[in-house]
């Protein structure tokens, strides 16, 4: 089989690779598509901090199931998409439920292998089972769609709130269209890219802010008006300039982002406004079955975010599109093998 081998910084190699057979406990996937995001871009830069090369990629996953071992509750031909982490069960976050920040916490893609490959094999505790009419090249986007479910679960119920969302990419998107799918009274967006935010209209934002160059996050809080609590999708220093000015008094700004570097954040005024700052870091399979569920039940917008596809010999392309044309870009996908 083919897989596409990050062997260095900037280079992806297509090799040629032995299938998987599968294991007890372990199911064979024949993967449909693999999501491009940013965290696999810091990667590509070799500005991952917890990465080593060679590595194969791929955490946005769907597929279909094609081996399964004695004893397994799946079947061949199941649709699934994989959630990624990999724990260790015994830490104290693990023992919380709170696997997605074990102590020993491994990211398929990252620190174990990922699916970036034609077949894959994967522990079954892994696997989410979606739903036979989605779309594959959709059922790649339940892993970022989780990453907005938690986001809104971790702020609460939202229900009857006005949120705002700073950053209207993929993340961004989905995390408006999470809070609104679970009962947001509006959602604002905000970006310096126009087209993302068209996109965001379309996939349901009640109201966009277009940041214009030179603007101070001051002006973009007063902006974004009143809000219940702010989503923190673009993790920089504006943005989280702008969320602690925008925040109201004993109000919660969400950080979702992946943030570059360390940046600052004006404690005074957390302090003397009782904000709350609450990270929020991937998903757990709950925030899976949410994502699924919510998008079964037709509310969630994927196609409109889709921009690119890519085949599996032109995996190095789809990194550079992400690069070198972010603007124009939003999810990636790589078609490994079209199923539907
Ligand atoms: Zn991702
Ligand atoms: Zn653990």
């Amino acid at each position: 089989m083919k897989q596409a081998v990050m062997v260095s910084p900037g280079k992806i190699e297509i090799r040629e690779t032995e299938a998987p057979k599968g294991a007890p406990g372990k199911v064979v996937i024949q993967v449909g598509y693999i999501g491009v995001c940013g965290s696999d871009i810091h990667v590509y830069h070799g500005k991952h901090p917890y990465t080593k090369y060679p590595v194969v990629q791929g955490h946005e996953v769907s597929g279909e199931v094609v081996r399964t071992w004695e004893g397994s509750a799946f079947q061949n031909g199941d649709k699934v998409t994989i959630e990624p982490q990999i724990s260790c069960g015994k830490c104290g976050p693990c023992g919380e439920g709170l696997y997605n920040i074990c102590n020993e916490l491994k990211v398929m893609g990252f620190q174990s292998q990922g699916a970036a490959s034609e077949y894959v094999e994967i522990e079954e505790k892994h696997l989410v089972k979606l739903p036979e009419e989605m779309d594959l090249s959709h059922g790649a986007m339940m892993e970022p769609l989780a990453v907005g479910v938690r986001a809104v679960r971790k702020f609460g119920e939202i229900r009857g709130k006005r949120a705002a969302v700073l950053g209207a990419g993929p993340i961004g998107n989905l995390t408006m269209q999470a809070a609104k799918a679970l009962g947001a009274k509006a959602v604002i967006i905000s970006d310096v890219n126009a087209l993302r935010l068209e996109k965001a209209r379309k996939c349901g934002a009640d109201e966009t802010v277009e940041i214009g160059k030179g603007e101070t996050p001051e002006e973009t809080a007063e902006r974004l008006g009143d809000c219940d609590v702010i989503f923190d999708c673009a993790g920089v220093q504006s943005s989280i300039d702008t969320a602690v000015c925008a925040a109201g008094k004993g109000k919660e700004i969400i950080a979702v982002a992946v943030y570059e570097g360390k940046p600052m954040v004006d404690l005074a005024r957390v302090n003397e406004c009782e904000l709350k700052i609450t990270g929020t870091a991937r998903y757990t399979k709950e925030d899976f079955e949410t994502a699924i569920a919510l998008t079964q039940q037709g509310i969630i917008e994927l196609e409109e975010l889709i921009s690119d596809i890519f085949p599996l010999e032109a995996y190095e392309q789809a990194y550079e599109k992400i690069d070198g044309d972010p603007m124009s870009t939003m999810k990636v996908l790589i078609r490994i093998r079209d199923l539907m």
